[in-house]
Parts: structure tokens; C-alpha cells; sequence
């Protein structure tokens, strides 16, 4: 025998390597008892008194629903126009785990908490279900905004009671049959056609009136119509006196099929588990909702809570996105210590978790002021205008944050399992849909020249942290010259309504008395800061400002 062949391994001879250094799995993870910031903004806004159900979403989603997701993430959905035998159908077939997913959320009131509880907070609470599951499912977020918005625009119209009423019933039925035969319903949108979609009043479709009770026939388009397998969907149309709001139900109470058809579906960059269809409607049956010529000013309603939903959920990447990287980086070691312990991964992962927790911070506030609003004016007025501030910010915030928090893991952040990827992809989506950012921003120099109150409540808000911090005392003085002539302002929009942002991110996180506070005004607001996120101030608290992102 010769001494070669003596040290050849006798034991585990395919077993290269010890696996090291790699953390443990992120779920199952609690994502209500580790996000204190979350816990207390719904303190702090009014939402309390749903805590408990909050703490079971938050478990469900960080576990079952976040594992599922990556199924229907994966296995995209499937447009199938005819069955068989060659009649049309205009059915979308999802994952089975996308239906799994979309029902617990509905169970759980992500949709209906705020219409069929209509008590102080619910829409704080229903705002937190949201953020929740928008960290582990964003694409059935999509029909679960819808179907939450839709519910007030459908209260203008008494014969369409049934529709709200099983919205707030919380109940899942994807069957295809007539909502009278459902528990409970979903509902769409269609709003965008070929030639226009932030200029709504460039629509095409015609809607021609049937009978004296309100019903029309609609013919024509729509470019983008997501989530086409709801029951139901709020749509503009041309009627006779001008562009109006419609329902338009997919099946027709006889049970028969609407007379719509689902073109194709369109190939996304991200969203991926939930469809979006192109659709054209050949006679199809809708009810009008508000008068004839009144279309915009009635969706709009709609469009304000969709809004609200979109920074909630860009807040909610953000958070997901910044817990991977915490994740990560406290199981990671790189040169003998672990990664969250570099002083210079600190400074990343500290200013992230200011971003986040600023994103939530301001989104919620938004929220007390949309259940506020029905009896409160300055609410009111406040909802209006930080809705359209707010949704340009926040959104626009997110693809470069979740970029950096991928990063955070170097290249595992870049592989679909981490779920960053996916996150990536999705982020850009919220600043796009719902009236893009320029549209946004445009929206808060007509409220301010058209709607003084609201800009008045702007001012108010931040007079309420006046003398909390030099950053924000100087900008809101700065802001108040501004107003004076934003309404001519257009070139400087976007500056203007980031500047708003800012501002009211960092009212809101002082006056809670965030440990984030000191280091957001000072960076955003203060020009202490560079153009990456990661170049927060050298003498900012990161151990508190880390640990709290982490805590629980
Ligand atoms: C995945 C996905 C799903 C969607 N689902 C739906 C749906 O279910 N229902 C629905 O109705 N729509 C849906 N949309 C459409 C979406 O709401 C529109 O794409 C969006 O409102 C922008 O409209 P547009 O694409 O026609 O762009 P345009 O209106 O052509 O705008 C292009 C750009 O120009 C900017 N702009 C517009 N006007 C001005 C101006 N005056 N000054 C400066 N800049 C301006 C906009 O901000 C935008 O950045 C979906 C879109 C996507 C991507």
C-alpha cells in the first residue's frame, strides 16, 4: 500500500465543507412584536385598541404567509381567454397559495377593518394590517387596496348597498357567480386607457344610458386593469353629460358573463403575483355612481385611500427590506466581527432604519387624519394635501433604499430566495401607479392654490413641533415663504414637495420622541448628510436608533 492512497478521507467522503458563517433562517418572525416603531405609531395615531389583532396578523404573515408568498411569486398567473371547447371565458388562474394568502388577509379585515368597524382608529388598525402584509405579499395588495377604497365612492349610490355591505364583510369567495350568491366581494379599477391615464378626461370609452334607473352599456378600453378576477370595478366612462364613474360587475345578477374580455396580461417588471390585464368592454353592463359628468370628482374618493395605501406600502418595503438587512448583518461576520458591530454598516443600517421608520411615521399620521376627517375639518383638510406630499415622497424613497438594504447583504441579497429581489422589483411600482409623481406633485400646488386650508393644516401640523428642533423650525419658516407663490411654481414642484415631506417626517418623529429624530433632521433637514443613505452624521446615536429597528 503506498502513502498516497493511506490519506484519502475514510468517512464523509462527499462532505467538502462545514457550512459557517451563514445566518439562520429570516421567518418564522413576529412582525408586529419586533417593530416597535409600528407598535407605537399605532399608539401614538389612534389605532390601540386593535393591538391584538395586529400582534395575530403580524405572526401569520411573518410565518405562513411570508413562506407561501414565494410560490406565487414565482408561478406567475395565467390568462385564459377560452376553455376547451372554445367558449370565452376571461379567466385568470393564480397560484392556489395566492388565493391561500389573499383570503387570510381579507379574514383578517387588510380590506374591510375600517368599514365594518367604523370606530375611532380603524382605519390606523386597518393601515397597520396593510403595512404588515405588504411586507410579505405585495401583489395581492393591489386588489386589497382596491377593494378597501372602492367602498365609499359605492356608498354614493344606495342600489349598490349589497356591494359595500360584503366588502365589509371580510369574507374571501373567489367563486365566479353573481356577488348575491358571495359572502363577500373584491373590486378593481379602470381608469387608464391607451392615450392617457394621468389625464383621465382624455378617456375614450363610450357609456350609453339603458335605462332610467341608471344603467348604461360600455364600450371601449382599458390599458391597465389589475386584478381582473374581482367581482367588480370602478371605471370612467364617457356617458352623454361627460366623464362619469360606473360599476361594472363581472358577473351580471342572471348569472350570465359581463360583456368584457380580457385582451392579455401584461408582462411586468415586478408584481408578479398578481395579474394586470389589458380589457376591452363590447357592450358590457355598468351602473353610474354620482351624477353624469362627475366621474372624476367622484373616484376620487377612491383614489385618495389607494394613495394612502401606496406610501403604507413603500413603507412597508422599506421595513421588510431594512429587517432583512438587520437580519443579516447580525448573524454575518467580515473581518473577525459581525457586520451590524462595523462602524461603518452601522451608519447603512441606522440610516435606514430612520428612513423606514420616517415612511411609517408620516403614513400613519396620515391615517389618523382619514378617520379623523368625516368630523374634522383641519383633518380633513390635512388628508387632502399630505396624502398627494406624502405619496410622492414615500414612494419615490423605496427602489433606492431597498437597493441599499440588499447590499447590506452582499451577493445573497442579489439571489430571489433573500427576497430582496423581489422586493426590488416591486418597489418602483407605488411612485407609478395611482398618479405618478410629477402628478402628485402638481396635486399639492392645486391644493394649495385652490383648497388654503390645506395649506394651512400643512403649517399647523409643523407649528405643532415648533422649537423641537432648529432643522425644522428653519425649513418650516423657509416653507412659509414658499407657499406664497407655489401656485405658479411648477418647474419647482418637486423640490417644494419634498421639502414638505421632510418637514412633516421629521414633525411627526420629534413630537413622538423617536430616538430617530435628532439624527433625521439633522441629515435630511440639516444638511448633515450625503447623497447615498449610510452618511448619517459621525456623532448620531447609532446604538439606539439600531437597536430599536431590531429590537423585540
Ligand atoms: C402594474 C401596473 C398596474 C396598473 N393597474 C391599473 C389599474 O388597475 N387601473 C388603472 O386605471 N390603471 C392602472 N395602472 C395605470 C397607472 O395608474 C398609470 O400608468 C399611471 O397613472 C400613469 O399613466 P400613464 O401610464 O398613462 O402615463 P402618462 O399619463 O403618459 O404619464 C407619463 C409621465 O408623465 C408625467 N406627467 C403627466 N402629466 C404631466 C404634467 N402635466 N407635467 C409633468 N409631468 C407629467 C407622469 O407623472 C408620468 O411620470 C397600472 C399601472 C401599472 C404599471
Amino acid at each position: 500500500m503506498s502513502g498516497f492512497e493511506t490519506k484519502v478521507p475514510q468517512t464523509n467522503a462527499f462532505q467538502t465543507h462545514v457550512v459557517d458563517n451563514q445566518p439562520p433562517e429570516f421567518a418564522p418572525r413576529d412582525l408586529w412584536a419586533t417593530d416597535p416603531a409600528l407598535r407605537e405609531a399605532v399608539a401614538r395615531e389612534g389605532g390601540a385598541a386593535f393591538a391584538d389583532r395586529l400582534a395575530v396578523y403580524g405572526a401569520l404573515a411573518g410565518d405562513e404567509l411570508y413562506r407561501l408568498s414565494f410560490d406565487a411569486h414565482r408561478d406567475k398567473p395565467r390568462l385564459r381567454t377560452h376553455d376547451r371547447f372554445g367558449h370565452r371565458i376571461d379567466t385568470v388562474e393564480f397560484h392556489p397559495h395566492y388565493h391561500r394568502i389573499l383570503q387570510a388577509a381579507l379574514e383578517h379585515g387588510v380590506a374591510g377593518l375600517s368599514w365594518s368597524e367604523e370606530v375611532p382608529g380603524s382605519h390606523v388598525a386597518r393601515g397597520a394590517l396593510s403595512y404588515l402584509h405588504h411586507q410579505v405579499e405585495p401583489g395581492t395588495s393591489c386588489p386589497l387596496t382596491m377593494t378597501h377604497a372602492a367602498v365609499p365612492v359605492l356608498r354614493h349610490a344606495p342600489a349598490l348597498r349589497e356591494w359595500a355591505d360584503k366588502v365589509a364583510a371580510s369574507q374571501y369567495d373567489p367563486r365566479d357567480v353573481p356577488i348575491a350568491q358571495k359572502a363577500g366581494v373584491t373590486l378593481g379599477m379602470g381608469m387608464t386607457e391607451k392615450q392617457g391615464g394621468s389625464d383621465v378626461r382624455a378617456n375614450a370609452t363610450i357609456a350609453t344610458p339603458l335605462s332610467e334607473a341608471g344603467e348604461y352599456s360600455l364600450v371601449g378600453h382599458k390599458w391597465f386593469f389589475s386584478a381582473p378576477m374581482c367581482d367588480g370595478f370602478l371605471v370612467l366612462a364617457q356617458a352623454p353629460g361627460g366623464l362619469s364613474c360606473f360599476l361594472m360587475p363581472r358577473r351580471l345578477p342572471d348569472g350570465a358573463k359581463n360583456a368584457f374580455q380580457l385582451m392579455r396580461l401584461k408582462d411586468k417588471l415586478g408584481d408578479w403575483s398578481n395579474a394586470s390585464s389589458e380589457v376591452e368592454f363590447v357592450g358590457a353592463r355598468a351602473y353610474r355612481i354620482g351624477d353624469e359628468g362627475r366621474g372624476i370628482a367622484t373616484i376620487l374618493e377612491m383614489v385618495m385611500l389607494t394613495r394612502l395605501d401606496c406610501m403604507l406600502g413603500s413603507a412597508a418595503e422599506m421595513r421588510m427590506a431594512l429587517a432583512q438587512a438587520l437580519h443579516h448583518c447580525r448573524h454575518r461576520k467580515v473581518f473577525g466581527k459581525l457586520l451590524i458591530d462595523q462602524p461603518l454598516m452601522r451608519n447603512v443600517l441606522a440610516d435606514l432604519a430612520i428612513e423606514s421608520e420616517a415612511a411609517l411615521a408620516l403614513s400613519m399620521r396620515v391615517a389618523r387624519a382619514v378617520d379623523a376627517a368625516p368630523h374634522d375639518p383641519a383633518e380633513a383638510a390635512f388628508a387632502r394635501i399630505a396624502t398627494a406630499v406624502g405619496k410622492y415622497w414615500v414612494c419615490k424613497r423605496a427602489p433606492a433604499f431597498v437597493n441599499e438594504a440588499q447590499e447590506c447583504l452582499g451577493g445573497a441579497g442579489y439571489v430571489e430566495e433573500s427576497i430582496l429581489p423581489r422586493l426590488y422589483r416591486q418597489a418602483p411600482l407605488n411612485s407609478i401607479w395611482e398618479g405618478s409623481g410629477n402628478i402628485q406633485c402638481l396635486d399639492v400646488l392645486r391644493a394649495l392654490s385652490r383648497e388654503p386650508e390645506t395649506g394651512q393644516a400643512l403649517l399647523a401640523e409643523l407649528d405643532g413641533a415648533h422649537g423641537l428642533h432648529r432643522a425644522l423650525d428653519d425649513t418650516a419658516a423657509s416653507l412659509r415663504v414658499s407657499f406664497a407663490d407655489a401656485k405658479n411654481a411648477e418647474t419647482g414642484a418637486r423640490l417644494l414637495v419634498e421639502h414638505l415631506a421632510l418637514a412633516l417626517q421629521a414633525a411627526v418623529l420629534l413630537r413622538a420622541g423617536s430616538p430617530a429624530a435628532d439624527a433625521f433632521c439633522r441629515s435630511r433637514l440639516g444638511g448633515e448628510h450625503g447623497l447615498a443613505l449610510g452618511t448619517l452624521p459621525m456623532d448620531a446615536d447609532f446604538a439606539a436608533i439600531v437597536g430599536r429597528a431590531h429590537a423585540g
